[in-house]
């Protein structure tokens, strides 16, 4: 199996990458927030509960989060690989995926971390609330809320990937088509 981490803060471009990664490579795409969002609209407990991390830019409690993941993994347990998008975004979570995949018979391939510049992720983020309607885009208390986050609990989960020499950093800046490309190339350098 090919199991990616696509890793980086908030605005970095995971979920527009994700697109191309997943059809290349034949992977099934396991976004967290994604899956908070649809649970969200569908106003299920779950969604409700996460809202109210997600709207002031907090992380979901590890425990939910995990568990609603392991889920998702063991329903596509025959796939050819998954990109993992917007997890593990603690140790806590980490720790858990090397786990429930090494129950699997597999284990991560490689983390590849998206390095993009503060002003720049602001920028995104205002820019894709106009079209994506989410509340957590829309404020620039919350946007920074969810950077200081990243800083403090996310950002470390590469030293874990590091300690594994799993992790890979890409230059997240210019167009979505070159930095597409520079994702291909280290997967297929592995
Ligand atoms: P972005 O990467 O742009 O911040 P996401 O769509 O990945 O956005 O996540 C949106 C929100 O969902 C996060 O700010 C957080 O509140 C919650 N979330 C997503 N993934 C996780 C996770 N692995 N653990 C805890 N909370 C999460």
């Amino acid at each position: 199996m090919l199991n990616i981490v696509l890793f980086g803060p908030p605005g970095a471009g995971k979920g527009t990458q994700s697109d191309s990664l997943i059809s290349k490579y034949n992977l099934v795409h396991l976004s967290t927030g994604d899956i908070f969002r649809f649970n969200i609209k569908g106003a299920t407990e779950l969604g409700l509960m996460a809202k109210s991390f997600i709207d002031k830019g907090e992380l979901v409690p590890d425990s939910v989060t995990i568990k609603m993941l392991q889920t998702e993994v063991l329903k596509n347990s025959d796939a050819n690989g998954f990109i993992f998008d917007g997890f593990p975004r603690t140790n806590a979570q980490a720790d858990a995926l090397d786990g429930f995949l090494s129950q699997m018979n597999t284990s991560i391939s490689v983390m590849l971390s998206l390095d993009v510049n503060e002003e720049e992720l602001k920028n995104r983020l205002l820019k894709r609330a106009e079209v994506s309607g989410r509340a957590d885009d829309a404020d620039e208390s919350i946007i920074k809320n969810r950077i200081a986050v990243y800083n403090a609990e996310t950002a470390p989960v590469k030293d874990f990937y590091a300690a594994q020499n799993k992790l890979i950093s890409i230059d997240g800046h210019g167009s979505i088509t070159d930095i597409t490309n520079r994702l291909f190339k280290a997967i297929d350098s592995l």
